[in-house]
């Protein structure tokens, strides 16, 4: 997949139709911290609700055929668009998310992020707590992001569906705290979920690939 971010939705879109885009791994390759059970129903049962709410919604609107970074920013804050923002938003949200992922993650961050982490929180280790006590004081369901705002980089949280796309801001990585995301590995405990996906799984490669 592309990591421009101008493109990276593409692959959640044939013709009209929404599609449920592939995962960029197998589903057992983010044991032991994110098991194949989790990555099962994340992926194959809640991402593929949102695709498939979405285009149920959209059908027969001027949004049908749309990018999802379209119908987010053009939705967002819409009471009466909340099913169609919230649907698009999830769909293109999991897809940053699986990305954000990877086997092979965790460690260092390339030295041109690892200057702009160095530059915003002073150390890596700040940021890495940073963006971990973002995640997980997220109270309820959302999203924990590190971000770039400008030249700068920042961390972020949202709630439920909500996005930096609608702030104008460009996300770089994220991390899912809504409860199906950790909840059959590790039960209630979020914080052992976050701190063990940001040192064992964060994809720093991907994060880098996003600076604008
Ligand atoms: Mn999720």
């Amino acid at each position: 997949m592309s990591t421009n971010l101008d493109n990276f939705s593409k692959a959640a879109q044939s013709g009209d139709t929404y599609v449920l885009a592939p995962l960029p791994y197998a589903d057992n390759a983010l044991e032991p911290v994110i098991s194949a059970h989790t990555l099962g129903f994340h992926y194959g049962k809640h991402h593929k609700a949102y695709v498939d709410n979405l285009n149920k919604l959209v059908a027969g609107t001027a949004f049908a055929g749309q990018s999802l970074e379209q119908i987010i920013t053009a939705t967002a804050e819409q009471a009466d668009k909340a099913g169609i923002f919230n649907n698009a938003a999830q769909i293109w949200n999991h897809m940053f998310y699986w990305y954000s992922l990877s086997p092979k993650g965790g460690g260092e961050p390339p030295a041109v992020l690892k200057q702009k982490i160095e530059e915003a929180f002073g150390s890596v280790e700040t940021f890495k707590q940073e963006f971990a006590n973002a995640a997980i004081t997220q109270f309820g369901s959302g999203w924990a992001w590190l971000a770039q705002e400008g030249p700068k980089l920042t961390i972020i949280k949202t709630s439920n569906a909500d996005s930096p796309l609608t702030r104008g801001i460009r996300p770089l990585l994220t991390i899912d705290v809504w409860e199906h995301a950790y909840y059959l590995d590790f039960q209630n405990r979020r914080p052992d979920y976050v701190n063990t996906v940001i040192d064992k799984l964060i994809n720093w490669e991907f994060a880098a690939a996003n600076l604008g």
